[in-house]
């Protein structure tokens, strides 16, 4: 079949809840994309913050087929071997000791949300069952994290909501202050956040919610799931920052393109999670797990992470040229390789120009684009990227 035949038989047979772009992507390879009538694309969306690695990285693509051929699922009744692995890896590399293994973001949100209420009924303070959560914020689209997610437009029609949810606006620590009670378990909030529109606190902030979380007995909850994993030039994105939090919430790039999410907590937060509290069939299968750690193996060295610098760098200078010379771009702002373009005109028929010149972007707001190349782009595809964007961006009629 041909890409106008699967996308006619996806219009009657798949569920419309996403708003496609009508290409479907046949093979990967880095930074490279290609449909399935053979045109290329650059690929600066990295399938939402999953592809870090790029496009079938061959060390995860060898570890998927040697774990293929020796054993697919077990259940977690038993321990499985590449799992512990995976989770030794993450508590040598973060402030945490311990993992608890699921199969997305929206999942480790979910586990995290639990965590803090037993956590506090395990000290005798039930009453402490409340959720302080920031506008604007993105946590997923499960019950407890789509409350969580402080965007009305995604609340809607869903409700009853999951009780107990404050929402602040972002980068405003008065107003986390004001909104603690004596109900307040944990303050959730991503770093940076990511489809709330590349919104970067100012510096002090994150730190502020940590004094403020500690002088009131708080958890602080930080979702990396986006903004993890060497995507803003360090490992994690707290380690930016100077600041710990007491849960950390990954997803995305973590098994290298593979479905997984991971909830990582000191032991004396996580150790509220005793047998028979919370689990997940599928989570830290031997599959998932063993490409989770050959990624985070390539996510973790230095040279992965100065390269995402660096490039980010020169990806933020190049943009800001087209600040320069451009009326329509208002501003430029991110953090190693997740950057925004706010432009003064909306962003969607942008992404679309880009598109049929073979550059796949995104936006997340109506006049904000996002950027988020695999961190082993190079600077001759940023070189391209923007060449193509200015030369759209220049030629509005
Ligand atoms: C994508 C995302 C999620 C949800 O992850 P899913 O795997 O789609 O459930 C949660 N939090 C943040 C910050 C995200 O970017």
């Amino acid at each position: 079949m041909n890409q106008h035949e699967w996308i006619h038989l996806a219009d009657r047979v798949v569920a419309k809840n996403y708003g496609r772009f009508p290409v479907v992507f046949t093979k990967g390879k880095g930074t490279k994309l290609c449909d399935a009538d053979g045109k290329e694309y650059l690929d600066f969306v990295s399938g939402l913050a999953v592809n870090n690695l790029g496009h079938c990285p061959p060390s995860v693509v060898k570890a998927i087929r040697d774990q293929a051929e020796k054993l697919l699922h077990v259940s977690n009744l038993y321990h499985v071997e590449p799992q512990i692995e995976l989770a030794e890896l993450l508590a040598k590399h973060s402030f945490a000791d311990r993992t608890f293994f699921c199969n997305s973001g929206t999942e480790a949100n979910e586990a995290a949300i639990k965590l803090a209420r037993r956590y506090f009924h395990d000290q005798g303070k039930p009453e402490k069952n409340e959720f302080i959560t920031m506008r604007n914020s993105f946590h997923g689209r499960t019950l407890a994290s789509l409350t969580a997610t402080g965007q009305e437009k995604f609340h809607e029609g869903f409700g009853p909501l999951v009780p107990g949810f404050h929402y602040v606006p972002f980068n405003d620590i008065k107003a986390v202050e004001k909104a603690v009670t004596p109900r307040t378990c944990a303050v959730m909030v991503e770093p940076i956040q990511g489809e709330g529109g590349v919104n970067i606190p100012d510096p002090g902030y994150l730190k502020g919610l940590r004094k403020l979380c500690d002088d009131e007995g708080i958890l602080l909850i930080f979702d990396e799931v986006q903004v993890g994993l060497g995507r803003t030039g360090t490992l994690f994105a707290y380690q930016g920052e100077d600041v710990e939090p007491d849960i950390m919430t990954l997803a995305k790039s973590l098994a290298g393109g593979v479905a997984i999410g991971a909830l990582v907590a000191k032991d004396e937060v996580i150790s509220s999670f005793v047998p028979g509290t919370h689990a997940a069939t599928f989570g830290g299968n031997p599959l998932a797990s063993a490409a989770g750690v050959a990624a985070f193996k390539e996510l973790a060295k230095e040279e992965t992470l100065a390269h995402c610098r660096e490039m980010g760098n020169y990806f933020t200078e190049r943009l800001s040229t087209l600040k320069e010379e451009l009326d329509v771009v208002q501003g430029v702002r991110g953090r190693g390789l997740i950057i925004a373009l706010e432009l003064s005109i909306p962003a969607k028929g942008i992404v679309l120009k880009c598109m049929e010149q073979g550059l796949l972007i995104n936006n997340v707001k109506e006049k904000t684009l996002r950027f988020l190349p695999p961190l082993v782009v190079e600077k001759e595809e940023i070189d391209k990227a923007c060449d193509i964007l200015g030369g759209i961006l220049g030629n509005l009629k």
